[in-house]
């Protein structure tokens, strides 16, 4: 891009951060019951392959790309996992609770609409699947680090029960994009208070606090 367009997308990008009507991540209350067609979550998530550890410690956020082939079919597009990160404390909140921590798993077509699962994340149990990773954080920012013989499945990570809180919301970063839609997962999953700890060693508070919900509605989706 030019200097103009680069000038107008700088511009873009604070004006929809500071102003935007549709922005992430949100307080989820007051909920709407009705059903979404055509994303029962269950069935994508079973479409989920696996992929070699490729993780980054990007400063801001403990981020793992995911190879292609996993994909998601709504609304007559396909949205592609290509990478899941983690926040801590959770960025969206349950009637103003915080979650211990989140993971997103961000999905994109090619023409750059985001789909996002958002998985919430409570102290408990001591978790395998999130060691894997935690494992292998490198402590050089801004480098993937790939293992290829190390292969995993994010489906195994994510909760039993996929009944979820459907809204239309944005990237909760720079540029801030409203093209994102969250779909936050009901059901938390578990990790252990050491493996939290462990994390915000790395990365302390990454968390943009909830923006208000303005004229959208949250669907609950059971
Ligand atoms: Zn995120």
């Amino acid at each position: 891009m030019d200097w103009v367009e680069l000038a107008d997308f700088l511009t873009l990008d604070l004006y929809l951060c500071r102003e935007g009507a549709h922005q992430s991540p949100i307080d989820i209350k007051n909920v709407q019951d009705r059903n979404i067609p055509g994303l029962k979550l269950e069935g994508i998530v079973s479409d989920y392959s696996a992929t070699p550890i490729r993780i980054i410690n990007n400063g801001h956020t403990i981020h793992l790309n995911y190879n292609s082939g996993s994909k998601i079919n709504w609304k007559n597009k396909t949205f592609e996992l290509i990478q899941f990160h983690f926040h801590s404390p959770s960025e969206h909140t349950i009637n103003k609770k915080h979650y211990d921590m989140e993971m997103h798993l961000v999905h994109k077509t090619q023409d750059h609409q985001f789909l996002v699962i958002g998985v919430l994340i409570k102290k408990g149990k001591y978790n395998s699947h999130i060691q894997k990773f935690w494992d292998r954080i490198p402590n050089m920012k801004n480098k993937e680090v790939s293992y290829q013989d190390d292969r995993f499945n994010i489906k195994n990570l994510l909760p039993t029960v996929k009944e979820y809180f459907y809204y239309s919301g944005s990237l909760t970063t720079p540029p801030c994009l409203e093209n994102v839609s969250w779909f936050i997962l009901k059901t938390p999953i578990e990790i252990s208070s050491d493996q939290i700890n462990y994390f915000q060693n790395f990365i302390d508070h990454n968390a943009r606090p909830t923006q208000k919900l303005n004229d959208r509605v949250v669907t609950n989706v059971k």
